[in-house]
């Protein structure tokens, strides 16, 4: 996979517009003003849990009767690996959170 805007072969990490559906390396996010926050991913993500991602944070709109909904994508796209309660945290933590936010606290699960 390489970067939109500079095709740089894209290494661990790169930064992911769910706007655009753009993924830049590093630098160009850093150069680049893109208009839309963007979120950093694991460059391996596929693009089905890229959209997961999307469905995700597009859930937190919608109430949170949805919470076992939302578990349910956020095992889709973190995996199963994690104590059951953590779902739950997050599931609740991400209706507050905006996009930027989001994408930080993935990067933080995913360093
Ligand atoms: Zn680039
Ligand atoms: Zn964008």
């Amino acid at each position: 996979m390489n970067c939109d805007n500079c095709n740089y072969k894209l290494e661990e990490k790169r930064f992911y517009c769910l706007t655009c559906d753009v993924s830049l390396c590093e630098r160009c996010e850093l150069l680049t003003a893109h208009e839309h926050p963007m979120l950093k991913v694991p460059s391996n993500y596929s693009q089905k849990q890229l959209k997961d991602i999307k469905m995700i944070y597009e859930s937190q709109k919608s109430s949170s009767r949805d919470l076992d909904k939302k578990i349910e994508l956020l095992k889709n796209v973190l995996g199963n690996t994690y104590p059951e309660e953590f779902y739950h945290k997050f599931a609740n933590q991400y209706q507050y959170m905006v996009l930027k936010d989001f994408g930080i606290k993935l990067h933080e699960i995913f360093g």
